[in-house]
């Protein structure tokens, strides 16, 4: 049994909602299938998701949302009417969306919830219906009814244990189930999303619960590619990748699949493949425990510019026993999650997400540092890129970082930082964010041409 989730862009049209439809009959053993909201037909396009945030946003502060209430439904209405589901359909999701509006209780981050989860809800239902109108057994399954518990974090929950056991009984259910991704329910009973572009992680959640086979994600690209294909036209194509090198990759910004949506599926070793629903014959990319055909150190190599670093210096830091342990408490207390801390004798780097660090909070911390740590030099580098260069291979590759750092030399970029652990899967380097582009087709050209 395979569990086959589809995104966005795979449902974005009724032509789409077709294909979706044609794959899902072309195997018997796509038995369940995890639906998001529709998503871009064009580049310019808005995504149901973010019409619905920005209906959810406009009621918050004005008390109605007529105009973007009306955008969502038209999405689906447009659907509905080309793939010439019953009338009354339609009319369910309009209404569906606005009873919603009827829900908010003052608590804006619950009602932002429940707004986006309509998304992928009602996308459910209409493929449901689509293919019984085909004469096909299919059923829509909500994720109350199936017992998909999140913990009550809005808009970025996570699965609670005993989800797995309810989950099971989803195989009972004669014919297809459709099930809509990104959001379960809290134990209080309300409505509670994922992190953006979560519909993955429902997939790999049902996949783990019912132990499938496989667990297939479409999306809109043939397979997942060595490098990001907006700068690197045509970049290798990566046939199978392990769930670590994933994980390093999605980290490091290649965002084909969600961050957190391997977890349950590592678990249980069960592969995930990533394939094209407008191009479903092509083999796409298969995550799995392990690879047998490594035949090129380095699998991929990620980038993103999210990042900063503070820089901390104070002489003798390394005899001071707990100082490591002051400063991230200081970080804690300002709610500042680290990703990681390189270090020097008498210096430690702390890189995190930029986006936390607000000015005020900055200030904060820098005074704390000062007059609590009596550190003596502080700076703060903003728009740092992390660059990661990933491969299983490069464990018993001696040169590896010799190769890329002569690939930094060669369009001459200073490397900020170097990272890399003992498990040696993947090398990062911090460089300026600007210049990073010109570093990854460096590096890219080093390892893959
Ligand atoms: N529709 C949601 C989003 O745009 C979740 C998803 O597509 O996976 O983030």
């Amino acid at each position: 049994m395979k569990v086959a989730k589809f995104g966005g862009t795979s449902l974005a049209s009724a032509e789409q909602v077709r294909k979706v439809c044609n794959i899902i009959l072309s195997d018997p053993e796509r038995k369940v299938i995890v639906v998001s909201a529709p998503g871009k037909r064009y580049k310019e396009d808005i995504k149901v998701t973010d019409l619905l945030i920005a209906c959810a946003e406009s009621y918050i502060k004005n008390g109605k949302a007529t105009k973007e209430y009306e955008a969502v439904v038209e999405r689906y209405s447009e659907i509905g009417r080309e793939l010439g589901v019953p009338e009354e359909i339609i009319n369910n999701i309009a209404k569906d969306i606005y009873d919603r509006f009827s829900l908010y209780t003052g608590n804006n981050e619950k009602f932002i919830d429940l707004m986006k989860a309509a998304g992928e809800d009602n996308c459910a239902k209409l493929v449901a219906s689509y293919l019984q109108s085909q004469g096909v057994k299919a059923t829509y399954v909500n994720p109350k009814d199936a017992g998909l518990i999140l913990s009550s974090e809005f808009g970025n929950a996570q699965v609670l244990p005993e989800s797995y056991e309810n989950l099971k009984s989803l195989k009972d259910i004669p014919g297809i189930v459709i099930f809509p991704g990104f959001f379960g329910y809290s134990k209080e009973g309300d409505v509670v999303t994922f992190s953006r572009g979560g519909s993955d992680i429902t997939g790999s959640i049902l996949a783990a619960a019912l132990d499938a086979e496989l667990y297939e994600n479409f999306t809109d690209v043939d397979c997942i590619y060595s490098v990001n294909p907006s700068i690197i036209p045509n970049p290798c194509p990566i046939e199978e990748i392990t769930y670590r090198e994933m994980r390093e990759l999605s980290y490091g910004g290649f965002n084909v699949f969600h961050e957190e949506a391997l977890i349950p599926v590592y678990k249980k070793g069960i592969p995930v493949r990533v394939k094209n629903t407008n191009n479903p014959n092509a083999p796409g990319t298969t995550i799995l425990h392990t690879r047998t055909n490594i035949t090129r150190p380095v699998v991929g190599i990620a980038y993103d510019t999210r990042f900063c670093c503070i820089n901390i210096s104070k002489y003798l830091m390394n005899r001071e026993i707990g100082f490591g342990r002051k400063v991230l408490e200081i970080l804690e207390k300002e709610g500042i999650s680290y990703d990681h801390s390189p270090s020097g004798i008498d210096s430690i780097s702390i890189v995190l997400n930029q986006s936390q660090l607000t000015s005020e909070k900055e200030k904060r911390i820098v005074d704390a540092f000062r007059n609590k740590l009596h550190v003596e030099e502080i700076t703060i580098m903003r728009n740092l890129a992390l660059i990661m260069v990933v491969g299983e291979g490069m464990s018993q590759t001696v040169g590896i970082a010799a190769r890329a750092a002569r690939a930094f030399a060669k369009v001459g970029v200073n490397i900020e930082m170097i990272n890399q652990g003992l498990t040696e899967i993947s090398i990062m380097f911090g460089v300026k964010a600007e210049e990073s582009i010109k570093a990854v087709k460096s590096l890219y050209s080093e390892f893959f041409e």
